[in-house]
């Protein structure tokens, strides 16, 4: 059975901090109600995404720190290594 990640409504849960783990099958019902404190819980599906997230760098320098060989254009059929 898949392990869903709840979170609260209101967060932090004083019970349950940020959220909590149930199991159930996928075909059952979410919860809408925390079991350990009764207050209003949403499914978080985020926690449901597996590809990472693809960052495009936003400067040279970090495109740098990504492993990039960042080139500058010169002129049409030049390009000059930073
Ligand atoms: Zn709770």
């Amino acid at each position: 059975m898949p392990v869903h990640r709840y979170v609260p409504l209101k967060a932090p849960c004083k019970l349950c901090g940020e959220g909590f783990d149930h199991r159930h099958a996928a075909s059952d019902p979410a919860l809408t109600a925390c079991p350990t404190c009764g207050q209003a819980v949403t499914r978080d599906c985020i926690q449901q995404i597996t590809t990472p997230k693809l960052l495009a760098p936003t400067s040279v320098s970090k495109a740098k720190q990504a492993g990039f060989t960042v080139f500058k254009r010169i002129n049409d059929n030049e390009f000059e290594r930073q």
